[in-house]
């Protein structure tokens, strides 16, 4: 079978389709694979193959840009805190030095004593009382928690007795 325009025009195609000759001789029929590629080198079309001499313009589709993946930033372990921070404890009481004596206590001045009463530097809070009461807000919450929680027994005490005083 003889190259006719048509059968040569098909071989280019499917040359430049980029079939091999055996597959184009296959799809024309009545050629082998070497009558196929001794027709491409006469047409001038075996550059396909040789990449010194690209008998076409090499074309290099753009390369579609990565996308960008926004991945998810991974979840960060969520480390367990050892260091829990400790439930806040109420300000420990704390003694603050007295601003009144025996000779300058007031009716609603806090009747809290500090210090011992055997020395000059005894006090008394001195704080305006609160509600009414000996105390201020402070050493009433002393003086009057329940026994069993008391610690300051001592000074209550002293208080009490001190009252007798006043
Ligand atoms: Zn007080």
């Amino acid at each position: 079978m003889g190259w006719t325009d048509e059968r040569v025009e098909i071989l280019k195609k499917l040359w430049l389709d980029g079939l091999s000759a055996s597959q184009i001789a296959k799809q024309l029929g009545g050629v082998t694979r070497n009558a196929v590629i001794g027709k491409v080198h006469r047409l001038g079309l075996s550059g396909r193959a040789a990449p010194s001499h690209p008998s076409r313009p090499a074309f290099k589709a753009p390369r579609a840009p990565r996308p960008i993946t926004h991945a998810p930033p991974r979840p960060r372990s969520v480390e367990p805190r050892i260091h829990a921070a400790p439930a806040p404890r109420p300000a420990p009481f704390v003694e603050l030095p007295g601003t009144a004596t025996v000779l300058t206590l007031g009716a609603h001045m806090c009747k809290w004593p500090i210090g011992d009463p055997a020395t000059d530097e005894f006090t008394f809070c001195g704080r305006r009382a609160a509600n009414e009461g000996p105390y201020c807000i402070d050493h009433a919450r002393v003086a009057y928690q329940p026994p069993q929680a008391r610690k300051k027994t001592t000074a209550a005490e002293l208080a009490r007795s001190l009252r007798r005083y006043i």
